[in-house]
């Protein structure tokens, strides 16, 4: 048999140096692709001699296997070789340093929101809690401020119904737990209130901390006593305190609770409108119209109530002239606690 099979003499050898796989392919694609050289061969069989077809047709063959089985081995070790680039280039260095992690902060408000509950836990005080969306009963009616009370004007208030609020204090928490519970009572209430007003001084939305104490011969001293030791806590020991006469619907006698200017020394400044003297907090005996409207005994207990704005004291504490800086989340402010 001597076919001319000169030009596909060289595919070992071309395999042998395909150095990737496009190059092994082009190999492919030259030989056995639809017009290959191995390929082509077929269409030169009507040449060939009846006789001899049957051994050219299993040459072909041959060739064709054998051609198959060096670029199936090419392959397989072209794959390896790749695999291993693409392993080295995606490797991971672990001994890099890592990307800079930054850890959050407590908001200035928790912050000084849970240093409030602390102080008043410390004297025995124990947290109560109650609903944000309250009833006009919780929320005014058994505080002491029946409809058309010119109180109700106070407080601008969100309705969400003719009869349902979102609490403008946390005030109904206090009736809510001497209904519940028989004197002694002890607790502070704090939470979300809201106003319907915005702006420097005012958000929708704020955070109140309300005190009651109930017992027997409670007295306007233990009152002084009480708050004094807050403000001093809070604030420093030299900070000086003082009472005024005021008036709230649930208490009386009522008063506000004042401190002396942290940011001037008591000189006089802008924040202390050159009074030298900041108010912080209201409070007063309990009223006895509020005692009947949780049924408690008027002869044998008393009590005082008191309130603040979180937000108040925060703004004081830190020396921040805007409450809506509060709740704006910019990162450049809150960093700084
Ligand atoms: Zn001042």
């Amino acid at each position: 048999m001597d076919f001319d099979l000169s030009n596909i003499n060289g595919f070992a050898e071309e395999i042998s140096h395909a150095e990737n796989l496009d190059e092994l392919y082009t190999v492919k694609v030259k030989y056995m692709g639809k017009k290959g050289l191995i390929s082509s061969l077929n269409k030169k069989m009507k040449d060939i001699p009846a006789d001899k077809r049957a051994d050219f047709g299993k040459k072909i063959n041959e060739i064709r296997s054998e051609f198959e089985t060096l670029y199936e081995k090419k392959e397989k070790i072209l794959k390896a070789e790749q695999k291993k680039i693409q392993l080295k280039s995606e490797s991971i260095d672990v001994t890099l340093p890592g990307f800079p992690f930054h850890p959050g902060s407590i908001h200035p408000i928790t912050r000084v929101y849970d240093e409030i509950v602390d102080v008043f836990v410390s004297m025995g005080f124990e947290v109560a809690t109650g609903p944000e969306a309250e009833t006009d009963y919780y929320n005014f009616e058994a505080l002491n401020i029946p409809k058309e009370h010119p109180a109700r004007d106070m407080q601008d208030t969100f309705y969400i119904s003719e009869d349902l609020l979102l609490r403008t204090h946390t005030s109904p928490v206090q009736v809510r737990t001497m209904e519940k519970n028989d004197p002694p009572v002890k607790i502070i209430a704090p939470g979300k209130v809201y106003r319907c007003d915005s702006d420097v001084t005012h958000t929708p939305m704020f955070h109140q901390v309300e005190g009651l104490l109930v017992d027997e011969d409670v007295t306007f001293g233990d009152l002084k006593g009480t708050l004094t030791l807050f403000v001093k806590r809070m604030f420093g020991s030299s900070v000086p305190v003082r009472f005024r006469p005021s008036f709230f619907p649930f208490t009386e006698p009522s008063a506000e609770v004042d401190m002396g200017c942290v940011i001037c020394g008591g000189e006089g400044c802008r924040v202390c409108s050159h009074t030298g003297w900041l108010e912080i907090l209201g409070c007063g005996m309990v009223d006895p119209e509020v005692f009947r409207y949780v049924e408690y005994d008027l002869e044998k207990y008393s009590g005082y109530a008191f309130g603040m704005g979180i937000e108040r004291i925060a703004m004081l504490k830190y020396g921040i002239d805007d409450l809506r800086l509060f709740f704006e989340n910019n990162l450049k402010f809150l960093k700084q606690f």
